[in-house]
């Protein structure tokens, strides 16, 4: 490692040319509002001792490090760690950043949290953090995604969230940001908008990276006490990055293999995938310079994953960034080898994975035999299984 990884963003959120700030006029004094805001709590002692309270009794951390002995027999090379942020609070590790921000936003004085969602996952984490707060919350989310997640709109309104509809352009994601990006600009004296991942225009890249970071600090501990020693391989799966840069980011400047890996969905060649590195190219999309997938004509393309959490056009700057420094390797996971990495999990260590993280699990099973048994790979377990239990049985045709 000829450069040091933490050197960028520089100030005005820039990693090597990815990122940025590509907004319109009007979103610029909330963004430097936020920006501010989260550069003074950061280092504010009363922030962080309640974030860490909050982190200890209410999410449940530090979740624990699980040496799964099973599965590293199965694959037959290296020992396998899973660090369990399916144990976290509303099952996986989205919830890290939805306190950290709800909290940062009660700081500020504002009185409003939105946020957009797509498969639901982090407008229930949004939901419930703004409940934790009492701060009112409005969730976004297109039409479509509204109808296939039915579950997870009854559980935001549960949580006390108003969840509002976007019935226009595909009804999906990209919509609702859209959506989300407009109510924060007309609403930003009370409003803070909570982004799910490390996206978006700065500061949310950097900010959403040290609020997931702690999943790092606590592994690098958990694992000096149980080996003795650093782990020589990382795995974790990459939609946004939020989940894989969290746990990364500790050990970056160690010499440690890192692997990324992103959603192949039916495989590159059906362009039915959202492998950004294997199929995209460079783009602005949301407020930020990165890879994206999209046409020549520079029209964002529809992505397909069996994982709600990796299906998403771009992702996280700071990957990109790694990407070309080659401290982060990126690869990818098909729709069919997540399954069976899912069904193997659940039968061989009890443990049934989020279609999302079971795309770690893949590529660690690939990873394992080809390094000795006394080196040790540790995968990011970024969610519980429960979710998608119903949508794993209807792929294998089975009637529940
Ligand atoms: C949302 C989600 C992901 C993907 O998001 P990242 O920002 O890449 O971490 C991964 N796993 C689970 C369980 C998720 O809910």
């Amino acid at each position: 490692m000829n450069k040091n990884p933490k050197k960028l963003p520089d100030s005005k959120g820039h990693f090597n040319g990815y990122g940025g700030r590509f907004v319109p006029e009007t979103l610029m004094p909330a963004l430097i509002e936020l920006e501010k805001a989260y550069k003074q709590y950061r280092r504010d002692k009363n922030f962080l001792e309640e974030l860490s309270i909050l982190q200890k009794t209410y999410i449940g951390r530090p979740t624990p490090l699980y040496f799964a002995r099973r599965l590293t027999e199965h694959a037959g090379g290296a020992k396998i760690y899973l660090k369990r942020e399916d144990l976290c609070h509303t099952g996986a590790h989205k919830i890290n950043n939805a306190i950290a921000q709800s909290l940062l936003a009660k700081k500020m004085g504002k009185t409003r949290l939105i946020a957009e969602t797509g498969a639901g996952q982090h407008g229930v984490a949004a939901a419930t953090g703004a409940a934790l707060t009492g701060l009112e919350c409005e969730i976004y989310m297109g039409s479509e995604d509204m109808q296939r997640q039915s579950l997870n709109v009854f559980r935001m309104r549960l949580l006390g969230a108003k969840v509002t509809e976007v019935p226009v352009g595909s009804r999906t994601l990209k919509d609702a940001i859209n959506e989300s990006l407009r109510d924060w600009t007309t609403n930003v004296r009370n409003t803070h908008y909570v982004l799910g991942t490390v996206f978006g225009p700065h500061p949310y890249p950097v900010m959403v990276r040290d609020f997931q970071s702690t999943i790092g600090k606590e592994t690098r501990q958990q694992i000096l006490k149980a080996e003795g020693r650093l782990p020589d391989c990382l795995i974790a799966c990459v939609g946004g990055g939020s989940n894989s840069i969290g746990l990364f980011y500790e050990f970056l400047t160690h010499p440690i293999r890192m692997i990324g890996v992103e959603a192949g969905g039916h495989g590159i060649g059906t362009g039915e995938h959202a492998a950004r590195f294997a199929g995209g190219s460079l783009g602005v999309f949301q407020g930020c310079k990165s890879y994206l997938l999209q046409d020549d004509d520079g029209n964002v393309l529809g992505t397909h994953s069996v994982s709600a959490g990796l299906d998403y056009a771009s992702v996280g700057p700071e990957h990109c960034y790694m990407r070309d420094l080659k401290r982060i390797e990126y690869t990818y996971a098909t729709d069919e080898e997540a399954l069976q990495a899912f069904e193997l999990l659940s039968k061989i260590e009890g443990i049934i994975p989020a279609l999302e993280s079971a795309h770690a699990v893949a590529e660690a099973v690939k990873v394992a035999p080809t390094m000795p048994r006394d080196s040790i790979i540790i995968i990011n377990l970024s969610g519980r299984g429960d979710k998608d239990v119903q949508e794993v049985a209807r792929i294998k045709g089975i009637n529940l």
